[in-house]
């Protein structure tokens, strides 16, 4: 879903949004010019429920953490960042 939506992209919103200088451990998605979610709609499951479970609780609003721990529907592949780079899509 992620390489299809990113195939799906104009180039140069494509290439900004790669080329985009982050610290270590940043997703390679998180676009740092409009603090969002560079690939919003197709996120992963765990950014989905981040901030709305008691174990996944943003420093942000972390009134809105009422959620019990996330049980996970989709199986763990890997990190964005570390596992997963841009080389991958
Ligand atoms: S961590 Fe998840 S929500 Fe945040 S930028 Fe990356 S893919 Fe998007």
């Amino acid at each position: 879903m992620i390489s299809k939506k990113l195939k799906a992209l104009p180039t140069k919103l494509r290439d900004n949004l790669k080329n985009q200088p982050r610290l270590f451990g940043t997703c390679i998605f998180y676009d740092m010019q409009k603090d969002q979610c560079g690939i919003h709609s197709v996120r992963p499951e765990v950014c989905r429920g981040f901030g709305y479970h008691k174990d996944l609780v943003c420093f942000r609003k972390p009134e809105l953490a009422t959620k019990e721990p996330l049980t996970f529907k989709e199986k763990p592949i890997g990190y964005l960042s570390i596992d997963f780079t841009w080389k991958h899509f």
